[in-house]
């Protein structure tokens, strides 16, 4: 955890966000400024900066965001009609929050 990071503190309880799922790895809640009809953020409960910080201790809990966003892209009913799973990767990727979290997004025409 890391003291100033928004999401770390969204994962400890402190900023009052609702959770669709928690797993033992991951959160998912709505993003505050959806881009979509869906737009869902699957988070890992530890704090890791970005895709680039990933190392070879982090492929289970990556795996376990991407099963995540197949499943809640079932549960929220957008799996057939489809869906993108998108990773913003540093300032010139888009990142703009540095705790990493893989957007779900559906439900409009792109
Ligand atoms: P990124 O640009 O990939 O770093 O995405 C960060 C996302 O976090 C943006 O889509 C923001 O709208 C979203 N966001 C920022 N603060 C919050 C919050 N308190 N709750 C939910 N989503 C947030």
């Amino acid at each position: 955890m890391e003291k100033d990071c928004l999401f770390c503190n969204i994962v400890k309880g402190d900023i009052d966000t609702e959770f669709l799922l928690e797993t033992e790895d991951v959160v998912v809640f709505k993003d505050i400024n959806p881009h979509a009809p869906v737009h869902l953020l699957i988070v890992p409960k530890r704090h890791i900066r970005s895709i680039n910080d990933l190392t070879d201790a982090d492929r289970t809990v990556v795996a376990e965001m991407l099963m995540v966003g197949k499943e809640m892209a079932a549960q929220q009913q957008v799996a057939e009609a489809g869906y993108k799973l998108l990773f913003n990767v540093e300032h010139g990727g888009g990142q703009r929050v540095f705790h990493l979290h893989l957007h779900l997004l559906a439900g409009k025409d792109w």
